[in-house]
Formats: C-alpha cells, sequence, structure tokens
C-alpha cells in the first residue's frame, strides 16, 4: 500500500435508496458531474481522500436490476465491466431489504468485491423493522454496515471498510447460485464452453455470461456474435432449448425461472434471524394507510388532479415575477446597448440576435428551477409514482406510461406550461421507448408562447368565444398529442412497453438540502447545454432576416422620404427625432405628427428589408406549398421565425404588416389590422392556430429533445414530423373549410 495509492470505487443501488445522499455525504463539494460518453444519464464523480488512499468514487445510476432493459441498468453494468473498479459501495433500503438486495445478488455474480451500506436504518427501526446486520454479513460473506446518509451515521465505518477491501486489492470472484434442476445443467455446459474459448471473459465472468444468453440479453448477443459467431450461436441454441423446454413443461420462460431463484436465495438469506419486524402483523404503516386515501379508485384521482393543478399553478405563478425581472433587466440591457453602440448592423447583432435570443433562453431559469423543484418533491416524498400508477392504464392505451403524465403538462397539457422543462421531466421515465414517445409528443402541447398569438387570432376572428375555444384548444391539444403517441408507438418506436415495475416506494418526507441539490443539478444542466447552442442558431436567424441588405437605391428612399419631412421642421428638433424612443409628451403637435410619419417610414422599411431577406424569400418560396393551409408569405416569415421562439411569432407578424412597438402591445392592433384584412377570415385564423400548435418545437426544445434522446436524429425527427402532421392537417382543414364553403 503505498500513500499515493489511487482506488476506483461504484456506488450502486435502487432508486430513492439514498445513494446521491450518501455520495453527497461522503464527497462534499468535491464532486463533478457530467455525462457518460454518448448518453445522457448524469455520471457524478468524486474523489475523497482517507487515511493516505485516494477514493475516486461514481455514483452509477440508480438501478433495480443489471438487465439490458433501460439505459441505467446499460450504464451501470457497461460501468463495471469495462473500468473495473476495486470495489461496489452497494447502497440498500433497509426498510425494503428483500427487494434491494436483488441487486446486490446480480453485483455478486459478477464477482466485484462488495461493501454493503445497510441504509435508512432508522426509517426502518421507526417502521419497527431491525436487522441484524452482523448475521447478514456472514450469511452473503460481505461487510454490512449500518448507516443514515442523511445524518452521516456510520459514514466512517464504511469509509474504513471500504479502504480496507480496496487495499487488498481482491480479485473478482463471482457468487453461484444454483437456478434449478432444468437450467443448471446447461448453465454449466454453456461456462465450460466459454471458459474454455477465452470468449468475452474481459468484461465478464463466464457463468454470467452464460445467464446473459439465457436471458436473451440483446447486447451480450450482440457482442459474443462480434467476438466468436460460431460459439455465440451455440450458446444460443442452447438457450433456446432450455427455453422451449421450460415452456413446454412449465409454460414459462428463463428469466421468471432465474429471477425466481434469485428471490428464493434473498428469502433463504434473509430468513430466521436477520430480520425483526415488530409491527408487520399488527397495524399498517402509516405509508399504507396515507396510500389507502391518496390511492384509493375514487379520491385518489381526484386528489391528483388538484395536486398537479396546485403543482402547475404554484410553479407557474411564483416564477412570473422572476420571469419579468430577466425580461425587464435584458430590455434595459438592449436599450443600454442602443445607446452605446451606433444603429446599424453591429447594433441589431447584439439587440437582436444575440440578447433576444439568450435572453429568450435564460428567462426560462426561474420557471425551471421551480418545475424541477416540484417535480423533486413529488418525487422525493414518493408521491410521483402513485401517480404513475393510477395513470398507468390510460396512457399504455396509448403506448405511453404513467409517468408521462407530468411532461405533458409541465409543457402545457393545462394551457400555458413550457416544453423544455417539459421534456427535460421525461427523465422520471425509466422505459426507453415510452419516454422517447413521449418527449416527441410533449411539445404538442399548448404552451406559454403560443398562448398570445392564440389569443390575438381569437380576438380577431372569434372575439365572442374567447373561453370555449381556449378549452378547445387545450382539447384538441391533448387528442394531438396523445394520438401522435399512438401513431409513434405503432411504426417507429414498434414494440411491447418495457417491462418495468411500478413499484411504491414508501412516503417519505425531503429534506431540504437533498431537493436543492436535485433541483440545481438539472437546472444548470439546462443553462450550460441550452444557452451555447441556442446563441449560435439565434445568430443564424437574426441573419436569415437581415441578410441580404436591402439595396442602396432602395434604402435611400426611405432616407429621402424621411429628410423630406425632416426639412420641414425647425433645426434644432431635427437631430432629437431621429433618436428611436423619444418621449413624445414634450413635443409640439407638429412635431409629435412628424415623429409618427418618420416611424411609419421606419415601419415600411423594415418590412421591406424582412420581404428582401433570405428569410422573406424563403417565405415567398413556400407560398406554393402553404396556399393550401392558407398562408401567404407573411405568416411564413412568422413562422419560420417562431421556429427560432414562438414569441418572435407575433413581432414578425407586426414587422411583417409594418406595425411596430406601441401599436403592438398585447397584439391588439395587429388583431385589428388582421380582422379587417380581406384576405384573412375565420377559416384561415383557425387553420392557422392549428398549425401554430402542431408545427416544430421551438429551438430551446429541439435542443432539448437532441440532449435528452442522446441523439440528433430525434431532434431532425420531431422537427420533419410535426411540421409535416401541422400542414397536412391544417391543409385539410383549409381545404375542407373551403370545400364546405366557410370562409372562401
Ligand atoms: P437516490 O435516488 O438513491 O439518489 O436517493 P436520494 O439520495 O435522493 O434520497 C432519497 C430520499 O431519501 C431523500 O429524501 C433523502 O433525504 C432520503 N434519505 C436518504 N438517506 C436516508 C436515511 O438514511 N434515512 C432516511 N430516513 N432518509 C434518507
Ligand atoms: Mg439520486
Amino acid at each position: 500500500m503505498t500513500a499515493s495509492a489511487e482506488y476506483l470505487i461504484a456506488l450502486a443501488g435502487n432508486p430513492n435508496c439514498g445513494k446521491t445522499t450518501l455520495f453527497n455525504a461522503i464527497t462534499g463539494a468535491r464532486q463533478h458531474v457530467g455525462n457518460y460518453p454518448g448518453i445522457t444519464v448524469e455520471k457524478k464523480e468524486g474523489v475523497h481522500l482517507f487515511n493516505g488512499l485516494k477514493l475516486r468514487l461514481v455514483d452509477l445510476p440508480g438501478t433495480y436490476s443489471l438487465t439490458a432493459y433501460s439505459m441505467e441498468e446499460l450504464v451501470a453494468r457497461d460501468f463495471l465491466a469495462l473500468e473495473r473498479p476495486q470495489l461496489v459501495i452497494n447502497i440498500v433500503d433497509a426498510s425494503n431489504l428483500e427487494r434491494n438486495l436483488y441487486l446486490t445478488i446480480q453485483i455478486l455474480e459478477l464477482g466485484i468485491p462488495v461493501v454493503l451500506a445497510l441504509n435508512m436504518v432508522d426509517a426502518a427501526a421507526s417502521r419497527g423493522i431491525e436487522i441484524d446486520a452482523e448475521e447478514l454479513s456472514r450469511r452473503l460473506q460481505i461487510p454490512v454496515i449500518p448507516t443514515v446518509a442523511r445524518s452521516g451515521t456510520g459514514k466512517l465505518e464504511l469509509l474504513e471498510k471500504t479502504a480496507e477491501v480496496a487495499a487488498e486489492n481482491r480479485s473478482w470472484k463471482p457468487l453461484h447460485i444454483s437456478y434449478g434442476a432444468d437450467i443448471d445443467p446447461v448453465l454449466d455446459q454453456m461456462e465450460t464452453d466459454i471458459a474454455g474459448s477465452d470468449f468475452l471473459l474481459d468484461f465478464y465472468p463466464a457463468r454470467w455470461i452464460a445467464l446473459k444468453y439465457l436471458e436473451a440479453d440483446e447486447q451480450v448477443i450482440n457482442k459474443g456474435a462480434e467476438v466468436n459467431p460460431e460459439l455465440s450461436s451455440r450458446l444460443e441454441a442452447l438457450a433456446d432449448h432450455v427455453a422451449e423446454h421450460l415452456q413446454k413443461t412449465l409454460e414459462t420462460y428463463p428469466e421468471a425461472i432465474i429471477a425466481d431463484h434469485r428471490y428464493g436465495f434473498i428469502s433463504a438469506v434473509l430468513k430466521a434471524g436477520v430480520v425483526h419486524n415488530s409491527q408487520r402483523s399488527d397495524r399498517l404503516y402509516l405509508s399504507d394507510q396515507l396510500d389507502q386515501v391518496l390511492t384509493n379508485r375514487f379520491f385518489g384521482p381526484l386528489i391528483m388532479l388538484v395536486i398537479l393543478y396546485a403543482v402547475y399553478k404554484a410553479t407557474f405563478d411564483y416564477s412570473a415575477l422572476p420571469v419579468e425581472w430577466l425580461n425587464a433587466g435584458f430590455t434595459t440591457l438592449s436599450a443600454w446597448m442602443q445607446t452605446i453602440i451606433p444603429p446599424g448592423l453591429l447594433q441589431s447583432l447584439i439587440v437582436s440576435g444575440i440578447i433576444d435570443g439568450v435572453g429568450g433562453v435564460l428567462s426560462f431559469i426561474p420557471l425551471i428551477l421551480f418545475m424541477f423543484f416540484a417535480i423533486a418533491f413529488l418525487e422525493d416524498t414518493g408521491y410521483l409514482a402513485r401517480v404513475a400508477y393510477m395513470l398507468d392504464r390510460v396512457f399504455r392505451t396509448f403506448g405511453l406510461h404513467g409517468s408521462s403524465v407530468m411532461a405533458y403538462i409541465v409543457s402545457g397539457g393545462i394551457a400555458g406550461g413550457c416544453a423544455v422543462p417539459g421534456v427535460m421531466a421525461t427523465r422520471t421515465l425509466r422505459s426507453p421507448r415510452e419516454r422517447l414517445a413521449t418527449l416527441l409528443t410533449a411539445p404538442f402541447m399548448n404552451c406559454g408562447a403560443k398562448l398570445p398569438v392564440f389569443a390575438m387570432l381569437i380576438a380577431a376572428f372569434f372575439p365572442a368565444r374567447h373561453a370555449q375555444m381556449m378549452f378547445l384548444l387545450t382539447i384538441f391539444s391533448w387528442i394531438a398529442a396523445l394520438s401522435m403517441a399512438r401513431i409513434i408507438r405503432w411504426t417507429i418506436l414498434r414494440g411491447p412497453s418495457t417491462p418495468f415495475l411500478l413499484e411504491l416506494p414508501p412516503y417519505r418526507m425531503p429534506t431540504l438540502k437533498g431537493l436543492l441539490i436535485h433541483t440545481w443539478e438539472r437546472t444548470w444542466q439546462y443553462i450550460r447545454k441550452a444557452g451555447t447552442i441556442i446563441l449560435a442558431l439565434s445568430i443564424l436567424f437574426w441573419a436569415l432576416m437581415t441578410f441580404p441588405l436591402l439595396p442602396d437605391a432602395r434604402k435611400s428612399q426611405f432616407e429621402a422620404d424621411r429628410q423630406q419631412i425632416l426639412s420641414q421642421l425647425p433645426e434644432d428638433t431635427r437631430t432629437s427625432l431621429m433618436q428611436p424612443g423619444i418621449a413624445q409628451d414634450g413635443l409640439t403637435r407638429e412635431i409629435a405628427k412628424a415623429s409618427q410619419r418618420i416611424r411609419a417610414i421606419d415601419r415600411a422599411e423594415s418590412e421591406a428589408t424582412l420581404q428582401h431577406s433570405y428569410a422573406g424569400r424563403i417565405g415567398m418560396a413556400l407560398e406554393t406549398l402553404t396556399q393550401w393551409s392558407g398562408f401567404e408569405w407573411r405568416t411564413n416569415v412568422a413562422l419560420l421565425a417562431g421556429f427560432a421562439a414562438k414569441e418572435l411569432i407575433i413581432s414578425t407578424l407586426g414587422t411583417a404588416y409594418s406595425l411596430g412597438g406601441a401599436d403592438l402591445d398585447a397584439g391588439m392592433s395587429l388583431s385589428r389590422r388582421l380582422a379587417s384584412d380581406p384576405q384573412w377570415n375565420r377559416l384561415r385564423a383557425f387553420s392557422l392556430i392549428v398549425f401554430i400548435m402542431l408545427y416544430a418545437p421551438c429551438l430551446a426544445t429541439v435542443t432539448c429533445i437532441a440532449k435528452e434522446s442522446g441523439a440528433v436524429k430525434w431532434a431532425l425527427f420531431s422537427l420533419a414530423f410535426n411540421t409535416t402532421a401541422a400542414y397536412l392537417i391544417s391543409a385539410a382543414i383549409y381545404q375542407g373549410g373551403l370545400w364546405m364553403g366557410i370562409g372562401g
């Protein structure tokens, strides 16, 4: 043992067993959060110096098993197999020991030395459960240290034991369990074959590989087929044979038998004298009593609606003020930039390209903080699991999962959310297909940025039916999202729902510190990742709407018109009039009128510039297609801008219709302008509303989709799929309407 010896130690355990709490207790602030390469599962690392040893701790994702069903499980076992840690600290929840040991058994079968942290002994004790740690240690033949991660009890003993075992540098020694008369003989034969041909042995022990073939584990089988196709198919044949036999004799399959025997092993370990449970038989746990009400068939869903609505309302209400402050801050910053940078391209780039773009993203931060705090609270208390449990059946009909509901609601399921935290909320989903289907469909919900556009169009064309229209649009978005999910799950994400156990952990009072850590980790990721990409793309969009510049000849025509008005005014008022944002009240009537005329020329110039720009040209080129939905070039440019951020739809329509500044407040005058435009009518407005509801998510959301799904292709897919769907549906509405003679 040298003074500088460094050991790699993995922390493994079920979700919610206190892993993060223990990790933070040990590593303090010296931790590093990143992602596992190529995957968005969070990776936390920290170094702790102990008795001259350097312990490098890695917090593995929480898993119940080491199969290949979920991203977390794959990450956890790949880490163990490829990084080969010295030992695993396996954290188990003492109040739910049997369930937690299922993972322990699988780690032991891999052969890695394990130190068991018997956590939450306080919670167990308060429920009348006592565990004899020494006896458990004797039976499992591994060190067992009782801990209370929340208070730090047992931390020192755990570290001492860890350092001791790590320093021994033990080699891996896999645990052998009997899997019964049907499987054992085949398992032995496979093990011999594998060991004899040095097959994947760098990663896993022979018996473990054999088990994976029996469990039909795709990842291991694919890897095996690459390394040694001949042996791999022989092993597959053996596994198929066992599977057939089990089907015939017991009407079951190997995984079930394997799981049965693992649980059998666990109950043998726990039998007689390890677990003392003084209360189980005579009274219901508080948790169970709570569940009798909270998951009651009738009251459960009612209470759930109230809680979800409250969370939603609180999040948006409490964040409204800070969001306003940030917006005000950015407005001030813009104004200040306009005073220090002379008008021109540079000013336009900084104000419209950078500050507006990045400000749009950063002003979401309070909202995201509150939303993640609420989710962390629901998750850490255990209530989110109940919500998923109650809604699972409904959502399963659409190929989703009970946990999908939170993402939908956050995205605007109750009109006015935001798809960015919505997409990030899908992290609570553990089944990959359902998660992907959820994050691809959540943006169909009516987020807060779509609402002003809807409000403006409704005010113009359906003024008497404001509330009914909003309600109709909410229902419409749910129907759209759920049916798109169903379609996606029938086609590109085809396959049975992932077997994922919906277990109901006992209710627990979360700590503020834990909640804050969970909240901040997620928020920081949003800031760092969304921030950089969005900056780049908003500059790109600014360029599209600015270049090519209006030819000098036309610019000078506008300038000449302005000069002509100015020349009729007294000398000393001229310069002040040319500055934007000048106070109007101190001016004489004549000058105020002149100022208005100059602003009108400015706006006409903006409109001309927009029409001349690439975006304007794209808008016009798209008319051949979009005429089927009833959109002309102005609408098209606004929709293009809306892709950068939906808030931009109104302001761009305003520019395209030569409206600006104060005219645009709350979209009111735009609304009047459209209502009186003979080209516009109800049908066209409705078609546009539907298109905006369904088309490509905004940049921030698309960026998040790429990050959360771990693949750019899903971001591209959502762009193409949503826009195509929006186009087809709005065209059907518009053409159908024309055919029926509405609006023409
Ligand atoms: P993870 O999902 O495994 O990372 O679990 P967390 O560390 O987030 O903990 C889940 C919840 O259990 C949090 O509310 C913790 O405060 C709580 N917790 C963690 N350790 C203990 C413990 O030893 N006793 C009790 N009573 N609660 C704990
Ligand atoms: Mg955690």
